[in-house]
């Protein structure tokens, strides 16, 4: 039997794992899921353990995944590396921030905008264009390994469409027009309330996590000052709550912090 800190009575204790259903909040919506727990011997409490509060939240995120058709963690993952590029690096691409891929790729949940654009990704002709857009955010490593990678596709592509009927094939749109319809479509998607919900949720979830770690602070800890479970705060970490404003201070009050809310009109704003 493996022992473990209990952070309620502070011992190294022995545990049992129950199973009994457990209920969260998902972006807005509650999904109960059968939660494997453990639970402290000596005083019977709730013992946070990663490997299992994981297992559980991917319990959820996958009803919820079903629910709303979002890609799975393994198919962004297969859309990223079809491309050689890295977590951050694809991010950049993307012009998301440098752990928002990690954090999906690891089985955070991407709000329904994120979704889309990844679903754009798919594409080598959008990725191609965003790679003449946003060239100046990759390493010149990065940007051959990516050339490579699509030009690689594109015979691939090619080689398929000729094994078909080439003669059927009309061709799509000239590359202005693509371009054009495509950067209407990302804007569209930067200026959706989900979309800058997602970027500000990001800011949360880092902020929480820096401060965690400034204050020495783990996830049980956390929870017990907020008095909530081990695994309710593994579900704040994972972004996949809509964090409301008393969320947001019971957090900063918990992490012995101000919390300050800001209002930055458009053009102040860095790019
Ligand atoms: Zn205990």
């Amino acid at each position: 039997m493996h022992k473990t800190l209990c952070p309620e009575c502070m011992q190294m204790t022995e545990y049992d794992v129950v199973e009994r259903p457990d209920t969260f909040e998902v972006r807005g919506e509650q999904i109960t899921v059968d939660a494997r727990v453990a639970v402290c011997r000596t005083c019977g409490e709730d013992i946070g353990l990663g490997e299992l509060d994981d297992a559980t939240f991917r319990a959820a995120y996958a009803i919820y995944r079903a629910r709303h058709d979002l890609l799975s963690p393994e198919q962004i993952k297969a859309i990223r590396t079809k491309y050689g590029l890295g977590q951050k690096a694809f991010a950049r691409l993307l012009g998301w921030g440098d752990v928002t891929l990690a954090r999906y790729e690891s089985g955070s949940l991407q709000s329904a905008s994120h979704d889309q654009a990844l679903r754009l990704a798919e594409d080598p002709d959008t990725v191609r264009k965003l790679m003449e857009r946003n060239a100046s955010r990759l390493s010149p490593t990065q940007l051959a390994e990516l050339r490579s990678h699509l030009d690689q596709l594109s015979a691939d592509q090619e080689g398929i469409l000729a094994r078909e009927d080439a003669s059927s094939y009309e061709t799509g749109p000239s590359a202005d027009d693509g371009y054009s319809e495509l950067r209407q479509r990302i804007a569209s998607l930067r200026d959706t309330a989900d979309y800058r919900t997602e970027e500000a949720i990001d800011l949360v979830t880092e902020t929480m996590a820096k401060q965690m770690q400034a204050l020495g602070l783990g996830r049980s800890e956390l929870a017990t000052r907020m008095g909530v479970s081990p695994a309710q705060v593994t579900n704040l970490l994972r972004g996949s709550n809509n964090f409301t404003v008393r969320t947001l201070s019971e957090i900063a009050m918990a992490l012995e912090c101000d919390l300050v809310i800001d209002l930055v009109p458009h053009e102040d704003r860095p790019e």
